[in-house]
């Protein structure tokens, strides 16, 4: 694997790769990486000829310095894994470079309309910053495929929309969850998370089981009701649970009208921030 810190060496590369047609996976990252991330390179790997992982943690899409500080970074053991999992080449590159002064970054498209819920009012500005740093890596990997996980349900949401609308070639391939024995989903926040608390954080999982159950015996406002309640304990504050249309993210008030619902939850566990989801009804889709 062969590791790159400037765009013009990784485009150097690339441009190799793609005079000789060969396809290119491509997976963005904030490293601390872990068995999910690893889902995404192995997909990678099955769909494409060349896999390329970023890593790169993205200031523009932190609203909080302290959470950009303690983010955690070990490229090497980073770089170790990727390796063992036969990644082509691991592009780590410095803000500058993502970032050059000269260079206009920020995208001109307007994703109100998804941001308005669950994540959005809570990261003021985070998904602009997601939209931004992923347009800037396409632009600079312009791959066949893009791999994200449905771990950052809103996210893939958001790219996703992104790529139609601006009529960018590149696919958008979306991988299932990653869990621990417990269903805790994979995150490189979980290595913050206070010893103590740690068996207690099944609870996401439980409770978004518990939605997944319910949907059609129960309202969707007493379902979100009830899962705030059973995931507010000490040391854990639930932000949101919210019941959503898959497509939209719009709130959903009666099941009965839609075919793709999902629940997302955001909960505070210490002071650590953990997300998740779970398709309610129908399949993981993108349109
Ligand atoms: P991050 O490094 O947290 O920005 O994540 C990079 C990519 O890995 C994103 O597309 C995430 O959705 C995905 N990802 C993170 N955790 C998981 C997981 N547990 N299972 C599957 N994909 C994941």
């Amino acid at each position: 694997m062969r590791i790159l810190k400037r765009v013009s060496s990784l485009q150097r590369h690339l441009n190799i790769i793609k005079e000789e047609n060969l396809s290119i996976g491509f997976v963005p990252t904030m490293g601390a990486l872990h068995n999910g991330h690893m889902s995404l390179i192995k997909k990678s790997k099955k769909e494409n000829e060349i896999t390329v992982c970023s890593i790169f943690v993205n200031p523009t899409q932190f609203n909080q310095k302290d959470d950009l500080e303690k983010y955690p970074r070990d490229l090497d053991k980073d770089a170790n894994l990727l390796h063992s999992h036969g990644c082509d080449y691991l592009f780590a590159p410095p803000s500058t470079q993502v970032y050059p002064k000269k260079l206009k970054t920020q995208i001109n498209l307007d994703i109100s309309h998804f941001t308005s819920v669950m994540e959005g009012p809570n990261r003021p500005g985070h998904f602009e910053g997601v939209v931004q740093v992923v347009h800037r890596l396409l632009d600079i990997v312009k791959p066949s495929n893009l791999y994200m996980g449905q771990k950052d349900f809103q996210q893939f949401t958001i790219i996703n929309y992104m790529l139609n609308a601006l009529e960018m070639p590149t696919k958008l391939r979306v991988c299932p969850i990653i869990r621990e024995d417990d269903g805790l989903a994979m995150s490189s926040r979980n290595v913050r998370l206070r010893e103590d608390l740690r068996p207690s954080c099944s609870l996401l999982f439980q409770t978004l089981q518990f939605a997944k159950e319910n949907i059609d015996q129960k309202s969707i406002s007493s379902i979100e009701k009830e899962a705030i309640e059973k995931l507010t304990r000490l040391d854990f504050k639930p932000e949101y649970f919210s019941i959503v249309d898959g497509y939209t993210l719009k709130p959903i008030v009666d099941a009965h009208n839609s075919e793709y619902i999902v629940a997302c939850t955001a909960v505070w566990v210490g002071n650590v921030r953990l997300i998740d989801n779970m398709i309610l009804r129908g399949e993981k889709k993108i349109r």
